[in-house]
């Protein structure tokens, strides 16, 4: 038990570092118990990993508060953050997250125990043990966090109760986006600007507040919070315009974090968008492989055939058309692009243009010419921010002025300016089905059988045994974790047989959500020590899609 931990730990201080693995095994506390699941080989290796479980009966937890996944993920998402705040700050790495409650390992609650998983760096002066140090932080600051953080009658019963209500809010408020005939919702009040581009708490003071436009109001009745009203952004095509630094970019971001859940006090509890909403965008230099671009791309100067289109360096153009078709391969239901990271080529193409160079010399189609195709004929809606091309007034259902960070209906005097003929003519005639590719399993996991490093580079990048995936244009990764989640994931997509060398993308990725399911944590947690979170299936697929060493059997 615990007291044999701490003597263990005083006759080591002193000894090699690599006695530490003795430690390896389960020690009792009286209120947890504490594992230590893998010994790190010196000070400057990766550090320990530990588990700590305290019983239902200790932790005491109301059963309302875990009853449902949503409000237990809820729950684990408030522990985790107390006992970060009560863990010190040297040696122990706790993954809390940021303004989002995912789906973490990091915490959870399981029929009312908690269970924690960190990793910490076992103390060594040099490569000698300083058994003292090991047994302060293993036999009284871990317990005493423990029994602070994860005991109901030591919290601020209060508060963690808002903070499981205002989740499970949230949740109930994205679930009513479709029988409101929605794609997503702002509240009145939230507050949507951050500190910076680097920083996602919210711009203190605030800013401007959300106020919804009286034409595009929408009242919902949650849970919790009762009546609120917000802005409702109605399924079709959607276009936010407004002059530069009024605001456009940060209300189209909260719309992409809107498919997450995020912290009482972020500003963005109360923004939402249907969990298969993927944010578009030009990346130049990514790979594409074997997509079909012909609805944006024909008539290459190559001659290549754009129904089955390769590339290890895409064009900005390309990219965005790629990225597109492989969004709606993935069962995207939302696209959102703001023309800051679209490629203009892509976009647009005005009538003078048209005027200039023929189509038989263009192999692009715009966007304009696709987004109302999209909708019809996929039943997928877009949200654009354009504040430089008038051509889209053409094809919008709808048009929001942002003015001042206020959000104002235009659509009326929209129809008024785009009765105007500009003398464009529509240059598609619709979107086909995109090619259903196969990808095949060996080029996702070269070593088979042997193990295969999973590591996140920050939110940036994914090392998925020898090679890298470049996430950085992937926007709607916010957590490291994630990018651990979606390696994990793609290797259980090999491993579990769903990508099998026969299954369309489309079908490993149903296979993959069907897998998780409920519980994916548990799933993706048996392959590793590690903290991840679990990830969407549209950020599994575009790394897969951004794999260098993919290939596609048809
Ligand atoms: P646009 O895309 O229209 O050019 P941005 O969305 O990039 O504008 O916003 C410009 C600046 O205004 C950013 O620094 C942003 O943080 C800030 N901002 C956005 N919304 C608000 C708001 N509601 N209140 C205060 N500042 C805001
Ligand atoms: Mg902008």
């Amino acid at each position: 038990d615990h007291t044999a931990l701490a003597d263990e730990l005083r006759r080591l201080d002193g000894g090699r570092y690599g006695q530490y693995r003795g430690l390896t095994g389960r020690w009792r506390f009286p209120g947890h118990v504490l594992e230590v699941a893998r010994v790190q080989a010196d000070p400057y290796a990766p550090p320990s990993r530990l588990a700590v479980v305290v019983p239902a009966e200790v932790a005491e937890l109301p059963e309302d508060l875990w009853r449902t996944p949503v409000r237990a993920r809820a729950l684990a998402g408030y522990l985790v953050r107390q006992v970060g705040r009560l863990l010190p700050e040297h040696g122990f790495r706790l993954d809390v997250g940021g303004q989002e409650v995912l789906d973490r390992s990091s915490c959870r609650v399981e029929d009312g125990r908690v269970v924690l998983r960190l990793g910490m760096d076992l103390p060594g002066r040099g490569r000698v043990i300083d058994g003292r140090a090991a047994e302060r932080m293993l036999c009284r600051e871990l317990p005493a966090a423990v029994a602070e953080g994860l005991r109901w009658a030591a919290l601020d019963q209060g508060e963690a109760r808002a903070f499981v209500d205002s989740v499970e809010d949230t949740d109930a408020l994205r679930r009513a986006l479709p029988e409101l005939g929605l794609v997503a919702f702002v509240a009145d009040g939230a507050v949507l600007p951050r500190r910076s581009g680097v920083d996602d708490r919210p711009l203190p003071g605030g800013g401007v507040p959300f106020a919804s436009p009286e034409s595009l109001r929408v009242e919902v009745e949650l849970p919790h919070r009762g009546r609120v009203t917000g802005m409702g952004v109605p399924e079709g095509v959607s276009l936010v315009v407004g002059g530069g630094f009024h605001g456009k970019s940060t209300l189209l971001r909260a719309l992409e974090k809107g498919v997450y859940d995020h912290v009482p006090g972020d500003g963005r509890e109360l923004v939402v968008s249907l969990p298969d909403t993927v944010k578009i965008r030009a990346e130049d230099g990514r790979r594409v492989t074997r997509v079909d671009v012909s609805p944006f791309v024909a008539h290459l100067p190559t001659g290549a055939d754009t129904t089955d289109f390769s590339t290890d360096n895409a064009s900005g153009s390309t990219s965005q058309a790629a990225s597109i078709v492989e969004a709606v391969e993935a069962g995207a239901r939302v696209l959102l692009v703001d023309e800051d990271t679209a490629a203009t080529n892509l976009m647009i193409r005005d009538a003078r243009m048209q005027a200039l160079v023929a189509k038989d010399r263009e192999p692009l189609t715009p966007f304009v010419d696709l987004v109302r195709p999209l909708h019809r004929q996929h039943g997928v809606s877009t949200v654009l921010v354009v504040g430089g091309s008038g051509d889209y007034l053409d094809v919008a259902d709808r048009v929001v002025m942002m003015d001042a960070y206020r959000p104002v209906e235009v659509t009326e005097r929209a129809r008024e300016v785009a009765a105007t003929p500009t003398g464009r003519h529509v240059e598609s005639a619709g979107f086909g089905s995109p090619r259903r590719r196969v990808p095949d399993p060996d080029s996702v996991e070269a070593e088979s059988g042997g193990r295969v490093r999973v590591r996140a580079r920050g939110r940036d990048a994914l090392t998925l045994g020898e090679t890298d995936v470049d996430l950085r244009a992937v926007e709607q990764v916010v957590d490291p974790s994630q990018v651990t989640g979606i390696g994990l994931a793609i290797l259980r997509c090999v491993r579990a047989g769903h990508l099998d060398g026969t299954a369309t993308l489309a079908e490993v990725l149903d296979r993959l959500d069907a897998d998780l399911g409920a519980d994916g944590v548990s799933v993706l947690a048996e392959r590793t020590l590690d903290d991840f979170v679990v990830p969407r299936r549209h950020e599994v697929a575009a790394a897969l899609n951004r794999l260098r060493t993919l290939r596609v059997r048809k």
